[in-house]
């Protein structure tokens, strides 16, 4: 199914780590300034977009995501379509209906890429293209970003378009950009950084930040909460010496607190799983996606539910559980959470913001804290932790899940073992030129 890609990656390579899972046919043969590899949940027209499940394996959108109309009017080639996550649910990409895919930094035991964008992430520190598209629900750009070293990008939530993204938890899904270096984190995002009447939760413009002047030193915080045990040394170190560096440069480093980062993991899977259960509801095998046959109703319905893989389908229960009237007001605990962490980061900003209307009385710029516990671990680890509770595939995201309940314009940076550069909402910009001083 690999076709070999004209990247100079001999194609032996290409399937030993199970990137590409559909490649897309050239359709011109005029240069093209930019090659990219697109999270396989993003529509393309006229081709697969199977979101790593069976459920669609055979699917393909009559339209262009939004994202990909944009990219493709500056002349921009796909090489394809890449793996991830099963409809982006995980943080290892192991969960895709193609199998896993293997992290290509690692060239010993196949440890994995990350998720849920793990093939975005592999494409680009594999050179296969020069960028690449992922979505980011709670970390799905961040932490692959970090497991294969290079910059993952989520830009704040509503400022790149979701039209033609297939939904995970709509409230949280961001599309992201991949590569590696910042200019072209930075030249991408200039592209696809537009109001889309078609996404109702596109930022409108009058809201939209276009400030591009930047402090001359910055004040960077230092949430204390990230500060946790399972931080290995290397990681630990390294975040200590970014702050040293920043500060011999002349920015201030100043230690803040952001409570409610504690109680976001819980918070996070609760919204997530069920808006996915809502979202994914969708799936009965009658209208599209994969049928079970013929028969009556139920066994019908049940046998083409049943193409989704265990982990999606967990979800779906946790997440129906929650909507129920068992559950009592998990959800809407859930989002008071959320509601109180968007207030305490937004108190230590200097900036206002866009949405929010009560003050902020910070003085940060931006904060810098790890992407990712520690190394990727090998694939059968992985496995086997995810084997003994699944909970244990959750924990990672303790990093990442704060900023997408926040909404907070957040690049991984891949200095050691990858660092998180957050700013306020809506002051994207800044994130990316704190990352770039990295
Ligand atoms: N690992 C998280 C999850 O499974 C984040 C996934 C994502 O950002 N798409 O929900």
């Amino acid at each position: 199914m690999i076709r070999r890609l004209s990247t100079g990656v001999p194609r032996r390579l290409q399937d030993q780590w199970n990137v590409v899972i559909h490649s897309t046919k050239t359709k011109s043969q005029s240069p093209s300034p930019l090659m990219y590899a697109v999270k396989d949940n993003i529509a393309t027209g006229g081709e697969t977009t199977s979101c790593g499940s069976q459920m669609l394996d055979n699917y393909q959108s009559p339209f262009d995501a939004t994202v990909i109309d944009l990219l493709n009017k500056e002349g921009f080639q796909s090489i394809g379509k890449v793996n991830l996550d099963e409809f982006g649910m995980g943080s290892a990409t192991t969960n895709s209906w193609y199998g896993p895919s293997v992290n290509p930094v690692y060239q010993d035991e196949p440890h994995v890429c990350g998720g849920s964008s793990g093939g975005s992430a592999a494409a680009v520190a594999a050179n296969l293209c020069d960028f690449s598209l992922g979505t980011d629900t709670g970390g799905s750009v961040r932490l692959p970003a970090a497991y294969c070293r290079v910059y993952g990008f989520k830009p704040s939530y509503g400022r790149i378009s979701r039209w033609g993204v297939v939904a995970y938890a709509q409230t949280l899904d961001t599309v992201g950009i991949m590569a590696r270096d910042i200019d072209t984190v930075e030249r991408v995002f200039d592209i696809v950084d537009k109001y889309d009447e078609s996404d109702p939760t596109s930022l409108p413009n009058t809201l939209r930040d276009q400030s591009v002047e930047q402090p001359k030193n910055y004040v960077i915080g230092v949430p204390l909460e990230f500060n946790v045990d399972e931080l290995c040394t290397e990681v630990k170190q390294e975040w200590i010496e970014a702050l040293e560096y920043l500060e011999s440069q002349g920015h201030k480093v100043v230690p803040v607190s952001v409570p409610s980062i504690k109680s976001s993991l819980p918070a996070y899977y609760t919204i997530a799983t069920a808006e996915a259960a809502s979202n994914l509801s969708r799936y009965d095998g009658v209208r599209y996606g994969f049928s079970g046959g013929v028969g009556d109703f139920a066994t019908t319905l049940q046998r083409s539910r049943d193409s989704l893989g265990d982990e999606v389908q967990r979800r779906i229960i946790l997440g129906n559980y929650t909507l129920s009237s068992a559950s009592g007001d998990h959800y809407k605990k859930a989002n008071e959470v959320r509601r109180t962490l968007a207030d305490q980061f937004n108190r230590v900003f200097s900036k206002k913001h866009c949405l929010l209307d009560n003050d902020n009385c910070g003085r940060c710029d931006a904060l810098l804290y790890p992407a990712a516990f520690g190394p990727p671990p090998t694939i059968n680890e992985f496995e086997a932790e995810t084997r003994e509770n699944f909970v244990n595939g959750y924990v990672n995201d303790i990093m990442t899940v704060p900023a997408s309940l926040a909404g907070l314009p957040t690049i991984t940076v891949p200095r050691g073992l990858g660092l998180q550069v957050s700013a306020q909402y809506n002051c994207d910009a800044t994130a990316l030129a704190v990352a770039r001083l990295l």
